[in-house]
């Protein structure tokens, strides 16, 4: 696993060492010291104490530390985008949209947190009977690094929002990313420890959930990683929301516009170089316009520019790591010994890179890797189908439930379709995307909990009704 051999080294002091890469070069970009026990216990503790301190602070100052995060980030955006790109080899201009995505999430929970977080009164036989959303404490957030400012984001605005204090555990390969996020909160005047950056290996996230301090844990990661977190969490009963993988499917009805609908389903799948949980990764065409479809999606592939990531012409940048790259690979390959067809791709480029080539297998169906796994890379399987209702009988035969899509000229058809889809979220006519105003989360093996909107806030917020007689 070259994850180990980069992130976790042993040095001659024997303290352990968190080693980053550039993603495009694999030179090393800087060595980092894993916390000791002793260091971790000392954090926890400064995170209960500032907790304290900051539950106490009033809402108005809360909503202006968001506000000033918001333009942090805005002022930070060029050297952290290029940070992000160094580190996990994103397009650039994919990064600058990325951090401008966090400050745009900043703004909405400063502008709608406070009525989210208003007490609630509900008439019942009491003298005043209400809601009110109390904040936990401090809660752990084990996040990945395929975005690794916004699901550090996505997590943190709404959680210090609702007065809680945070402790981060980023992927490794991002160490660099964990601290800029850090120095932003310090910049942005948040209390002193109400946000801490904690380098450590995910061996020690045991021992940081098992503190009595730590309330409750959020990851966004691999299915593997949530297993191992939610057992941990429930060993010592606390609080987990998952945000897993995903293998979205993208119906293409019959009656769909092929060319722009073929040109999202490229823009869906390429998005982060493929690497994005979100991302269509199942696309179920109706047997009538597939060979077209395909066609299209072909096209519109080939002409995507791979290259250096810090190049603002560059639409395809390396995979964040080779371990990851041939792994993704080996799904390719087993995918085709098991029937599906390679149109596109497939093959690894030379260079330093983690390269993976735009790949599309077609005729793939359930029981092939392509299928049935997650393929977290620019790989398209595609399915056809005859029966909408056989579309939808395929896009539910996987173990997750992220995300999906529908794409028609006639919205009105699929309403019936809309309940039936086993998904934390349907788009129709629409790449399947995040947004601060709307919920986001999975269901099946995607994991479950909330993140964003009024529902992501209260995640982290002990919800506690009050009876006045
Ligand atoms: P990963 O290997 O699961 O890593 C995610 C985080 O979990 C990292 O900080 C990692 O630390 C840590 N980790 C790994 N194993 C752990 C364990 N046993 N106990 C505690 N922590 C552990 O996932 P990834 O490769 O970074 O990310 C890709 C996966 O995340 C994909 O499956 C993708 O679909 C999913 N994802 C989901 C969402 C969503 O919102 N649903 C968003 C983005 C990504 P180290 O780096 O130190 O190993």
């Amino acid at each position: 696993m070259e994850n180990l051999i980069d992130t976790c080294r042993e040095n001659s002091m024997s303290h352990k060492l968190i080693t980053t890469l550039n993603a495009h070069t694999r030179d090393l970009l800087a060595e980092y010291e894993v916390l000791t026990g002793e260091q971790i216990r000392q954090r926890i503790d400064r995170a209960q104490a500032a907790f304290i301190g900051w539950k106490s602070v009033g809402i108005e100052q809360r909503t202006e530390l968001l506000r000033s995060l918001a333009g942090q980030l805005r002022e930070s955006k060029e050297e952290n985008s290029r940070l992000m790109t160094l580190e996990m080899g994103k397009p650039i201009a994919q990064a600058e949209s990325e951090i401008e995505k966090c400050a745009v999430l900043c703004d909405f929970y400063a502008e709608q947190g406070p009525r989210f977080l208003q007490p609630e009164f509900v008439p019942t036989d009491a003298t005043r009977s209400y809601i009110r959303y109390d904040p936990l404490g401090v809660i752990l957030a084990v996040m990945p690094w395929n975005f690794p400012f916004w699901q550090v984001f996505r997590f943190a605005a709404p959680a210090l929002m609702a007065g809680n204090t945070a402790l981060l555990k980023h992927a490794s390969n991002v160490t660099g990313c964990s601290l800029a996020i850090q120095r932003i909160f310090t910049d942005a005047g948040v209390m002193e420890d109400a946000f801490q950056s904690l380098l450590i290996g995910s061996k020690q996230v045991p021992d940081v959930l098992a503190r009595r301090e730590v309330r409750a844990v959020t990851l966004t990661g691999s299915e593997s990683a949530g297993r191992s977190v939610a057992a941990n969490a429930g060993q010592h009963l606390k609080k987990c929301v998952l945000e897993l993988g995903g293998s979205d499917p993208f119906i293409v009805l019959e009656d769909a516009d092929i060319l722009s609908t073929a040109e999202a389903a490229v823009a869906a799948r390429t998005m982060n170089s493929g690497q994005s949980c979100i991302a269509a990764k199942r696309f179920l065409v109706h047997e009538r316009i597939y060979n077209e479809f395909v066609e299209a999606m072909i096209e519109g592939m080939e002409k995507l520019t791979p290259g250096d990531p810090l190049l603002e012409s560059t639409q395809l940048g390396p995979q964040a790591r080779r371990d990851l790259r041939d792994e993704l690979h080996k799904q390719v390959q087993q995918s085709i010994r098991q029937g599906s067809e390679l149109r596109l791709g497939g093959r690894i480029p030379d260079g330093a890179g983690a390269f993976y080539p735009c790949s599309v297998l077609s005729n793939v169906t359930p029981g092939m890797v392509a299928f049935d796994e997650e393929l977290f890379g620019p790989v398209a399987a595609v399915t056809p189908f005859d029966t909408a209702e056989r579309a939808i009988h395929l896009a539910n035969q996987s173990r997750f439930g992220l995300g999906a899509s529908i794409w028609t000229a006639d919205v009105d058809r699929v309403s019936d379709l809309l309940p039936q889809l086993e998904s934390g979220s349907v788009f129709v006519n629409e790449v399947t995307k995040s947004d601060p105003r709307m919920p986001f989360g999975g269901v099946k093996d995607s994991g479950y909990g909330r993140e964003l909107s009024a529902f992501g806030i209260r995640e982290f917020t002990n919800i506690k009704s009050i009876w006045v007689k």
